[in-house]
């Protein structure tokens, strides 16, 4: 069906001279933090030629697709997509009311009051600063000057669009997006390109809050699966002139060259239960980095979204620990329910990584935060957690560097990391692209980190374990 609409761009990468996806919402912004946190209040775009950012309301014509169990949680998508010009639409103040007349019945629901009139211009301030409440430091911001010999790296990312798409017509043909450009903007070294092998079988949940597993896979299915994702991410890797990096001596030797990967899986739900297959993945797949489960409590062990059926870390999840150890990979909890960590930390005879997590202000059921003792039993084995730039734990770049510093003063400035999951939310984060890792780093320096503790949480930290755990 192809339909005119209307509405605001809002790119997830704003500092782009053009994009060719963005997000376009009903309401006008709220502000550069302000991103639709409701897939219902906005609709994906993909433009058949790319269009240069706009703080202004713009109409659109293309072809609407309707989006099944899309992994991001949005509804609708607007394919090949060319602006209307002159715009049909006014330029300032565009409603709700008429971007529902435009021919979309996408069941949008509204967005906070608007802070400011352009989301561009109040984006351009957020970013250079983090905090649109101070935007006089925008002048004053500290740099952060790599010390010699440090890598960027960030612990966990689905980053290109690895991930194959839960639409079954889509799925393994999901187009890729850009990944080394913006990785070499942002100076981002190295990423942990994380494929994700339950995603046939986890939908997002009533709640939209997160995903579940919704039926049983069929045997061989996830395995199947498995393959196909390890395929994806060296395609993506190929395309994107990425290096694979399967060693600390090729970590260091190419990390400060140019984009580097090293290849890791979000749940071990492709193992199906077979500790041998840890090896094949090794070998074949050049795995270097493997969580241990997901989002659906898998033969390995129990999950912090749903009630624990195992009571922690299975005998399985040992052996495929064990493997690990012995094959020289690093073994990642994330997603796993404290008991299942604190077996995991008595088993792995190396550190442990935590990638994408936070401290939980207000403990909750089911939550996917950490307590202080959960992040403890972590830094008790030398590993680190990697702080995770969820809008559910902070409102801007800024917030999550509080967050950062909670977790630091927890366990200690050696046992954090930085684990985005680039494009792995239902709800945008607030870090969105690599090219936002020069304000990170710079309002870590405002947090109070020096600038060789920056280095740690960027990077070194996970540097020093993968050390450990691959050689
Ligand atoms: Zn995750
Ligand atoms: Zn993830």
């Amino acid at each position: 069906m192809t339909i005119d609409i209307s509405g605001w761009m809002i790119p997830l990468d704003p500092q782009a001279d053009a994009v060719d996806y963005f997000l376009l919402s009903a309401d006008e912004p709220c502000c550069g933090g302000c991103v639709p946190r409701n897939p219902l209040t906005s609709i994906e775009v993909q433009m058949a030629v790319p269009l240069a950012p706009q703080a202004e309301a713009l109409a659109l014509r293309g072809r609407l697709v309707r989006l099944i169990d899309d992994p991001a949680g949005w509804r609708y998508r607007l394919v090949d997509a060319l602006p209307l010009d002159p715009p049909r639409a006014p330029q300032r103040r565009f409603s709700r009311r008429a971007f529902l007349a435009s021919g979309a019945a996408v069941g949008l629901t509204a967005c906070a009051p608007g802070r400011f009139a352009g989301y561009t211009e109040a984006h351009a301030e957020t970013t250079q600063t983090t905090q649109t409440a101070q935007p006089a430091q925008s002048e004053t911001a500290p740099v952060w000057q790599a010390p010699p010999g440090t890598l960027t790296i960030d612990m966990h990312s689905h980053g290109g669009r690895v991930i194959v798409s839960r639409n079954p017509v889509i799925g393994a043909n999901r187009p890729f997006i850009p990944l080394a450009a913006p990785m070499r903007a942002g100076g981002m070294n190295v990423i942990c390109l994380a494929i994700v092998t339950d995603t046939t079988v986890t939908r997002v949940a009533d709640n939209r809050k997160r995903f579940e597993a919704w039926r049983e896979p069929q045997p061989g299915e996830l395995y199947a699966l498995g393959q196909t994702e390890f395929l994806r991410a060296h395609q993506l890797v190929e395309r994107e002139q990425i290096r694979v990096v399967t060693n600390t001596a090729s970590l260091t030797e190419f990390g400060p060259q140019g984009p580097c990967a090293i290849i890791s899986a979000e749940g071990s739900d492709f193992l199906e239960g077979q500790v041998d297959r840890v090896d094949e993945a090794y070998t074949k797949h050049q795995l270097r980095h493997l969580q241990l489960t997901h989002y659906r409590v898998n033969e390995l062990g129990d999950i912090q979204t749903e009630p624990p059926v195992h009571g922690g870390l299975t005998d399985i999840g040992v052996q495929v620990v064990q493997r690990c150890n012995a094959l020289g990979i690093v073994v990642d909890v994330a997603h796993g329910t404290y008991d299942l960590v604190k077996r995991a930390a008595d088993t792995s005879t190396k550190p442990l990584v935590l990638s994408h997590s936070a401290l939980a202000t207000h403990p909750s059921a089911r939550s996917r935060l950490i307590t202080p003792d959960h992040a403890r039993v972590i830094a008790g084995t030398g590993g680190v957690i990697g702080v995770w730039p969820s809008s559910g734990s902070f409102r801007d770049l800024h917030a999550m560097d509080e967050g950062v510093k909670r977790m630091a003063d927890v366990v200690g400035v050696d046992h954090v990391g930085l684990g985005t999951d680039m494009l792995g939310f239902i709800s945008p984060p607030v870090f969105t692209s690599y090219k936002q890792l020069p304000d990170l780093a710079s309002a870590l320096l405002l947090a109070g980190f020096s600038q060789t503790e920056v280095g740690a949480i960027l990077g070194g930290n996970y540097l020093r374990v993968f050390q450990a755990s691959v050689g």
